[in-house]
């Protein structure tokens, strides 16, 4: 479904879209028209191409009724207006929860609107994680019952390419619905005070699996998130130290990664708690900086050893000035304050050449590699190695 008030777009656009195999277009000069498309047709819509202004209805506004109602298909927003305000609508749009290919400038190059179809898929079940709803019932039913498992994501280093640790990334198994993601279950843990129960299994899982790849000769170093909540705990440090060292795994090899995703409660015993898992060498590493609650606050208040500098930031850098200043900052920050850090969200080489071109410690995202089940993780590795040449060339 286009939507666009100029005649002349609609029909170059649909031009473009037949040209790509893409038979089944509908052109709407009017948002209301458009509209009541979306809403009589439910489900049958697999991708919307949305131009910012029009008359009597903007863009936004249509973002806004696409949201009220579920829509699953992708989008792809157009604009003459300049980058920013693209990309502000784009964000909005995401943060909506709708599945957005791409924020682009008319007239389309069609090699442009080729690739936003092909990371898209064009169904509208597409490869979007529908996040379900599970209630606080089902959740706690589940830690119960051990139903999570852990996945793991590597981080490389960008001078020299090699692996120095993973990510755990929490899954749940669910009996039903498969493998459910994190964004639809740790904030309802958080609400309900169970992140902990939670939290800890997952650290426990991850330990066993450093210890597991250690016999197989694979140092790797893993790192586990946690959230404020669970630094509320004051026995917390005391757990990870006696978990380490059940594991039998040196206390170097595990990070914990903090975000601060709502207000600290206590900030005092929070301040307290991760002091004390420093001087128990726990390392600890501010996540998603740049984002949320994680602050310039944080940073000289709690001696972090890494900063991970948060996806929405790092891909597509080399062509946001915006970004890519952040980006530059947060790096030079970091390294004034002795810190090592992290870039996540690496996507594409243009990032990944960007950030070597920076020059700084790590980087994890899909480019590398995505999360994974740790048992997967060698034969990744092996396959890293035959990358690793053209990527790292000496
Ligand atoms: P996070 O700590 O920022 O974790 C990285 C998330 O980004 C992961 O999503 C990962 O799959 C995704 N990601 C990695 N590379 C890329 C990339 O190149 N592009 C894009 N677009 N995404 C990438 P996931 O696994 O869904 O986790 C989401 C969040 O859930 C995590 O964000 C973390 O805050 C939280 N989480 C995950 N596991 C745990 C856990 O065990 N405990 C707690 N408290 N939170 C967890
Ligand atoms: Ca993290």
């Amino acid at each position: 479904l286009l939507i666009d008030d100029e005649p002349f777009t609609l029909r170059l656009l649909t031009h473009q879209l037949k040209g790509l195999g893409h038979e089944d277009v509908t052109g709407c000069e009017d948002a209301r028209e458009a509209l009541a498309r979306v809403e009589g047709a439910p489900g049958t819509i697999d991708l919307i191409l949305l131009d910012l202004q029009m008359p009597g209805s903007d863009g936004i506004e249509f973002i806004r009724h696409l949201a009220r109602l579920h829509f699953s298909g992708g989008v792809i927003l157009i604009s003459g207006e300049d980058e920013r305000i693209l990309q502000t609508a784009h964000r909005l749009a995401e943060a909506h929860q709708l599945r957005v290919l791409g924020a682009v400038h008319m007239p389309v190059p069609p090699e442009r609107l080729r690739t936003l179809l092909a990371a898209g898929g064009t169904g509208s079940a597409g490869a979007h994680r529908v996040a379900k709803r599970y209630t606080f019932d089902e959740l706690r039913e589940a830690v119960a019952g051990n139903q999570f498992i852990n996945w793991y994501q590597p981080k490389v280093s960008l001078r020299t390419g090699a692996v120095v640790g993973v990510e755990t990334l929490v899954r749940w198994q669910h009996p039903v619905d498969g493998l459910v993601f994190p964004d639809a279950f740790i904030a309802l843990a958080e609400d309900g005070g169970m992140v902990d129960a939670l939290t800890r299994p997952t650290l426990q899982r991850a330990l066993a699996q450093a210890r597991a790849w250690r016999d197989r000769g694979m140092a790797l170093h893993v790192g586990v998130n946690v959230s404020m909540d669970d630094l509320a705990d004051l026995d917390f440090p005391d757990f990870v130290a006696g978990a380490v060292a059940a594991a039998g795994v040196p206390v170097e090899s595990l990070l914990l990664e903090v975000t601060e995703s709502r207000l600290m409660k206590n900030a005092l015993a929070s301040l307290d708690i991760l002091t004390r898992l420093r001087l128990k060498h726990i390392d600890l590493s501010i996540d998603a900086f740049g984002t949320g609650h994680s602050s310039l606050a944080q940073l000289r208040d709690i001696p972090f050893d890494e900063l991970k500098i948060a996806r929405g930031f790092i891909h597509g850098a080399s062509h946001n000035p915006s970004n890519r200043a952040i980006v530059e900052a947060s790096l030079g920050m970091a390294h004034h304050l002795g810190m090592q850090t992290v870039a996540e969200g690496v996507e594409d080489l243009e990032d990944w050449e960007l950030l070597r071109t920076l020059g700084r410690d790590f980087a994890q995202g899909y480019f590398i590699a995505r999360p994974m089940p740790g048992e997967a993780i060698p034969d990744w590795m092996r396959g890293w190695e035959t990358r690793r040449p053209e990527l790292v060339p000496l």
